[in-house]
C-alpha cells in the first residue's frame, strides 16, 4: 500500500498569493470597469538586458551546430560561470572561494527549499519573522516544524523583526537553534543587516555549532557601501554558513532560471557520534543524484551580466526599480504612513494606519484606491499590522498607484 507523506497534509492550504488573487477577482467581478494596479507580487517587470539576450541567442546558435551542441552539462554548473562568479561577486570583496564551492542551480527557491534535506529531521530551526515562506514550508514537508497553532509552528523559533526592535532580530535565548535562516536584504521587510549585527549571528552559530542558511537574493539592491553583500565578509562564516544567490531579481531572470549556492569546504556538521561531515561533499552528492544542471543557455545568459556592458545594463534596471522605491517611500511618508525598508531593497514595508490588521488594510486599499499590496501577516505572525509594496512595477504604474493612494488617503 502506498502511503502518503503525511507531513505534506500539515502544510497550510491557502497560499498567500492565491488568497490575494481570490480577493482581487471578487473585487473585479463587482467592479468590472475598475483598473486595478498591483504593487503586490514580487516578480520583476522590466525586460532582459541586451547583453543577456545576445548571449542567449549566441548560445542557441551554438547548440544548432554539431561542434557547439551541448547535452548534459556538469550538475554543479559550467566552469565559465563559476569562475565569473568568483571573480566578480566575491574577489572584489576580499572573499577567496574555490570553484568547487560554487553550485549553479535553476534559482534560489529550489536550493533554499532543498538544502534542509542534508540535515537530520529533528534539528530545531529558527527564522526571522516575517519571512519568505519557502524556508518553513520546506521543513514542514519533512516533519521538522511540529504542528500549526494560532498562526505559528510549535517547533520553529520565530525571531521577530518589527518597528519596536528596529527590525533587528535578537539572538535566540533558551533552547539553542540548530539551523538559522537569514535573508538580507530582507523579503518582505526590505530591511538590511549591518556587519556588526551579522557578526553576532556568525558568532552564535560558531559557539552553538549551528548552521546559517543565508539568502542574499537581493544583494544587488544594496546602495549603502557599509552593508555586507555576502555573509563571507564576516570572519568565520565559512565554517558555519551556506549562501544562496539568484539572478532573478539581480537581472530579471525569474523566467530564465539561474542562481547559485556557495557551500564552503570548511563547513561541516556533526553526526550523533561527533564525526564531522562536509556539507560541500554531501551537497555535491545530492545534486548529482537529483539535479541535472541548469541549461547551458541560461548559464551563458548569467555569464553575460558580468561583462562590462552587462554590468552597466543590469545596474540601470536596478536603478529604475530603486527610483520607484524612493518615490514610494517619499509619497507614503508624506501622507503620514510609517514605512521601512526601500533604501537597499525593492520592498517598502508599511505599518497599517490606526491599528488596522494586514488583511483589513489590504481590502480598504483595494476598494478605496484599486491598488493591491501584500498583507504582511502572510509572511508570518510578526507581519500582522503591516503590508508590503514592491518597487518592481513600471514608473507609470507606480506613479499612478501612488497618486491614487494619495487621493484616497486625503479623501
Ligand atoms: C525571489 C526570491 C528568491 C529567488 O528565487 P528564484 O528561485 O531564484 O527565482 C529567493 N529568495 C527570496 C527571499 C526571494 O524573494
Amino acid at each position: 500500500m502506498a502511503l502518503v507523506n503525511i507531513h505534506f497534509l500539515n502544510l497550510q492550504k491557502n497560499y498567500l498569493f492565491a488568497d490575494i488573487a481570490k480577493k482581487v477577482n471578487a473585487f473585479k467581478v463587482m467592479h468590472p470597469k475598475a483598473d486595478v494596479i498591483s504593487l503586490g507580487i514580487g516578480d520583476v517587470t522590466q525586460p532582459l538586458c541586451p547583453a543577456v539576450t545576445e548571449a542567449m541567442h549566441k548560445a542557441v546558435d551554438e547548440m544548432a551546430t554539431a561542434e557547439g551542441f551541448r547535452g548534459y552539462g556538469p550538475e554543479q554548473g559550467y566552469d565559465f560561470l563559476r569562475e565569473a562568479i568568483l571573480k566578480n561577486d566575491f574577489l572584489p570583496r576580499g572573499i577567496h572561494l574555490d570553484v568547487d564551492e560554487v553550485f549553479i542551480n535553476d534559482g534560489a527557491k529550489s536550493d533554499t527549499g532543498n538544502f534542509q534535506e542534508l540535515l537530520h529531521w529533528d534539528n530545531f530551526i529558527g527564522v526571522t519573522d516575517p519571512i519568505y515562506p519557502v524556508y518553513i514550508d520546506s521543513n514542514v514537508m519533512i516533519g521538522r516544524c511540529g504542528v500549526y497553532k494560532d498562526g505559528r509552528w510549535t517547533n520553529v523559533r520565530y525571531m521577530p523583526t518589527k518597528a519596536e526592535n528596529g527590525f533587528v532580530p535578537e539572538l535566540p535565548k533558551g533552547r539553542p537553534v540548530d539551523v538559522i535562516y537569514l535573508c538580507y536584504p530582507n523579503n518582505p521587510t526590505g530591511t538590511v543587516i549591518t556587519k556588526q549585527e551579522l557578526r553576532k549571528w556568525v558568532n552564535y552559530a560558531l559557539k552553538n555549532d549551528a548552521l546559517i542558511l543565508y539568502d542574499a537574493a537581493y544583494q544587488a539592491y544594496i546602495q549603502d557601501p557599509k552593508i555586507p553583500h555576502s555573509i563571507y565578509e564576516i570572519r568565520g562564516a565559512r565554517k558555519c554558513a551556506v549562501e544562496f544567490r539568484s539572478y532573478s531579481k539581480t537581472a530579471g531572470f525569474t523566467g530564465v532560471r539561474c542562481g547559485y549556492t556557495i557551500v564552503p569546504k570548511e563547513l561541516t556538521v556533526s553526526t550523533f557520534e561527533g564525526e564531522r561531515i562536509s556539507l560541500n561533499q554531501l551537497w555535491l552528492r545530492r545534486q548529482c543524484t537529483k539535479f541535472n544542471g541548469c541549461s547551458y543557455i541560461s548559464q551563458r545568459a548569467a555569464e553575460a551580466i558580468y561583462s562590462p556592458e552587462g554590468k552597466q545594463q543590469i545596474q540601470a534596471t536596478i536603478d529604475y526599480y530603486m527610483q520607484n522605491a524612493k518615490k514610494m517611500l517619499e509619497t507614503l511618508r508624506s501622507l503620514g504612513y510609517e514605512c521601512y525598508g526601500g533604501e537597499n531593497a525593492p520592498y517598502v514595508w508599511m505599518r497599517c494606519p490606526d491599528g488596522m490588521g494586514s488583511w483589513q488594510f489590504f481590502e480598504a486599499l483595494l476598494y478605496g484606491a484599486n491598488v493591491v499590496c501584500t498583507p504582511g501577516v502572510g509572511f508570518g505572525p510578526s507581519g500582522e499590522g503591516y503590508v508590503r509594496f514592491t518597487a518592481f512595477g513600471s514608473h507609470e504604474k507606480t506613479d499612478e498607484a501612488l497618486q491614487r493612494i494619495e487621493a484616497w488617503s486625503k479623501g
